[in-house]
Formats: structure tokens, C-alpha cells, sequence
């Protein structure tokens, strides 16, 4: 084997190594302060994340620091696995999932405009033809990040979530909208901003909650409480997405980078 540099990866290498390709971080920073989801009564939710200090270069551990981490599995920038939804209760966990399909193209979508109109706004299978009649089909493997500008909420869990006495008011996708994605694209998943891969109201649709029922049903992933949408071109990046492989796990907080030609 010759040791030359004009391999596909290699060439990937070089322009991050020059600058030519930039990485964006699309994750939210992990902490106690993480805006996560609130479901209500009679529903059980999950813990927040926390950090236990076990030694910090003290008696428990003289020369290092250390903590506990708890978590629950759907707590800040995370991925949705099949088995997170009894549509794909025979699915994959979160440590089964095809390595091939984490890294792919990234297209996003923007409604940022749509969203701050209307904070209940639904994205719909008319939007996703829209994109096709002009771009052509959405590229295999590909990962649909959509951008409604809720990223700009994410210190603020009030404004985050949007809650009031009629629910959780956040974008999200019809029923649909979420059908045509889970069955009619060929693509990895979808990745959101908000705090949920569904609207914040979308217990009210029917089956309840689409987005999660079709997608993740159709062995395709959810990522929520992405950052950063406004630093990616509308296609050309690429994602990397890069789930904790807990054994058993319905999703885990995922760290998702995006590889961006200048
Ligand atoms: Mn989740």
C-alpha cells in the first residue's frame, strides 16, 4: 500500500486540517440547566442531567477530579431509537444503530420565518415537495435538519418549552407531513430544534405524537435541541451523528457535528 494522499478521505483531511472545511457544533451544551421536556400529569418524566462530584484532587482522589452523571436518556441534544416508540417496540436500540447511516449529507429546511409567526406552526408534505420541485430528490442517507429558530430559546426553559394552560406551543410537523417522511423518503432522519421531534401541542393529533409514531416506526432517527442550523448551507454539509451505544437504550444524548465546505 502506497502512501499517497490523494484518497476521498484523505482530501476531507487536509481541507479540515487547512480550514478549507469547517466543523459547526450542533450540540446544545449537557448541564442541570438543560431545558428538557415537561410532560403532564399523569405521565412520568425523566431526570434532568446532574453532575456528582466523587473527588475533586481532595481526599477521595488526591490527584484527580471525578463525578457521577445522571440522566435520562431524552435530556438535551439527543437522538430518538426505534424502541422509543411502540410503533418500533420490535426496532432498533439505541446501540443497534447502523453506523453507515450516523454520517451523512445534511439538508436543512428553515421556517424560522413561519415559527416566530406562529409558535404552533406545522410543517406539511407541501413544504418538503416544494424543496424536491426545486432541488430535486433529497440525497440517500441524508439527515433533514429543520430550522424554526428555536435554538435562540434554549437558555430559557420557560421560552423554550412555551407552555401555558393549553400546553407546550413549539413547531413541529403534521401528521402528514410526518407520514411522507417516515414512508416516501429515503433518507437516515430528522433533526429539530425544539425540545421534542414533534410540536409541542401534538398530543392532540392523531395517532398522537406522528412524528415519533411514523418515524421511528420506519427504523429512521430523531434529533432534538439542535444549535447552530444558521451556520450550515441549505445542502453541501455533512453531519455526524454520534449517539452514547446504550445497551437496551430508546435514545441518548448524541453529539452531532456538521462539516461545512468554506
Ligand atoms: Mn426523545
Amino acid at each position: 500500500m502506497t502512501n499517497t494522499n490523494e484518497g476521498t478521505l484523505s482530501s476531507t483531511l487536509t481541507a479540515l486540517a487547512t480550514g478549507a472545511v469547517q466543523v459547526h457544533d450542533l450540540t446544545a451544551p449537557l448541564s442541570a440547566e438543560t431545558p428538557t421536556l415537561v410532560l403532564p400529569e399523569p405521565f412520568a418524566n425523566l431526570n434532568d442531567f446532574s453532575l456528582e462530584e466523587v473527588a475533586a484532587y481532595n481526599a477521595p482522589g488526591p490527584f484527580w477530579k471525578h463525578h457521577n452523571i445522571q440522566t435520562g436518556e431524552h435530556i438535551g441534544t439527543h437522538i430518538d431509537a426505534p424502541i422509543h416508540w411502540i410503533s418500533g417496540k420490535d426496532g432498533k436500540d439505541v446501540s443497534q444503530l447502523d453506523p453507515q447511516r450516523l454520517i451523512g449529507p445534511a439538508v436543512v429546511l428553515d421556517f424560522s420565518a413561519e415559527s416566530a409567526a406562529n409558535p404552533d406552526f406545522l410543517i406539511d408534505v407541501e413544504h418538503l415537495r416544494a424543496w424536491q420541485e426545486e432541488h430535486g430528490d433529497f440525497p440517500q442517507n441524508s439527515w433533514l435538519l429543520f430550522r424554526t429558530g428555536w435554538d435562540q430559546y434554549d437558555h430559557d426553559k420557560q421560552a423554550f418549552l412555551n407552555l401555558d394552560d393549553s400546553g407546550s406551543h413549539t413547531p413541529g410537523f403534521s401528521t402528514e407531513c410526518a407520514k411522507y417522511i417516515a414512508d416516501e423518503l429515503d433518507i437516515s432522519g430528522i433533526g429539530v430544534e425544539t425540545v421534542g421531534i414533534d410540536a409541542g401541542n401534538a398530543g392532540v393529533l392523531e395517532p398522537p405524537f406522528p412524528m415519533h409514531y411514523y418515524l421511528l416506526g420506519a427504523d429512521k432517527y430523531g434529533i432534538t435541541s439542535l444549535k447552530n442550523l444558521d451556520k450550515l448551507p441549505a445542502f453541501g454539509a455533512m453531519i455526524v451523528v454520534a449517539p452514547l451505544p446504550i445497551v437496551g437504550g430508546t435514545g441518548a444524548p448524541t453529539r452531532v457535528l456538521a462539516l461545512v465546505e468554506n
